[in-house]
């Protein structure tokens, strides 16, 4: 069966980033209505972004909402998309299991832990090609793809369009950059930020896991990057 590797892609981000920021900072703030500032925006970035931290450092996160980014994501699997669509303020398209019957044997992802135990695996191995002959039994005997798919484990590929503004991005990365959430979905995260970073490296230090946004770490079980608040 096909081992599957995550893929990521940005699918879209403004190439005016910056100009839409800044307009919606200086909006708040100027005597100029938000058109004149748009139509006499500085060609100057470092002016740009120097208003641009001041305002996000200072909370105001409302003026980063208005960037809309948008990612293709493959070979993710059920586990992770379920973790994913737990955000509320993010959209998404995702292959449907109700329409969309697996064919034969169906695609999933194995946990690095599980691969690492060559017994474990061979037996995960086995219990999902057991998975795929029932599934292909269910369906052949007329059961609906959308009844079939209760037999189908959460490592299941999916695949999905996912959308969300940079306020939600950053805060994303704080709650799935942390080494307390779960692998995958801490590797999607970390090839969603690194693609936005790519294009625009300042927002690094805000794609962050929240212990460096606290300046302390607030789980229970540290991981030890950072102390924790008691010390
Ligand atoms: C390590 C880890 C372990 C987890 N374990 C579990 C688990 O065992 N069981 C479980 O059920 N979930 C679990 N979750 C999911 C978690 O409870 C959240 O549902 C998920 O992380 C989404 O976070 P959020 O609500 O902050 O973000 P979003 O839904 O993206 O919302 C962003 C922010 O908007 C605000 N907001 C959004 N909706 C509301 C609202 N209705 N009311 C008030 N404010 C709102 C909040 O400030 C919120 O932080 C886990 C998450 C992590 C990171």
């Amino acid at each position: 069966m096909p081992k599957q590797n995550l893929v990521v892609k940005l699918i879209s981000m403004p190439d005016n980033l910056l100009d839409v920021i800044y307009t919606a900072c200086r909006t708040c703030y100027s005597a100029d209505g938000a058109v004149e500032i748009i139509d006499n925006i500085t060609d100057d970035k470092e002016k740009k972004l120097s208003l641009i931290k001041k305002v996000i450092s200072s909370g105001h996160y409302s003026t980063i909402e208005h960037i809309q980014l948008s990612f293709a994501i493959n070979n993710i699997s059920r586990a992770a998309t379920h973790q994913l669509v737990r955000h509320r303020h993010m959209s998404f398209s995702q292959k449907s299991q109700r329409y969309v019957r697996e064919k034969g044997e169906f695609d999933y992802i194995v946990p690095p832990a599980i691969e690492a135990n060559k017994e474990l695996y061979a037996k995960f191995e086995q219990h999902m090609i057991e998975t795929a002959t029932l599934y292909q039994e269910l369906i052949q005997s007329g059961i609906k793809g959308e009844d079939a798919r209760a037999i189908l484990p959460n490592a299941t590929t999916s695949s999905m369009v996912a959308s969300l503004n940079l306020r939600e991005l950053i805060h994303l990365a704080n709650l799935r950059l942390c080494t307390r959430a779960q692998l995958e979905i801490r590797m999607l995260v970390k090839k969603m930020c690194a693609l936005v970073e790519e294009r625009e490296p300042w927002l690094s230090e805000h794609l962050v896991p929240k212990c460096e946004r606290l300046g302390y770490c607030d789980e229970d079980n540290s991981c030890g990057r950072m102390k924790t608040k008691n010390g």
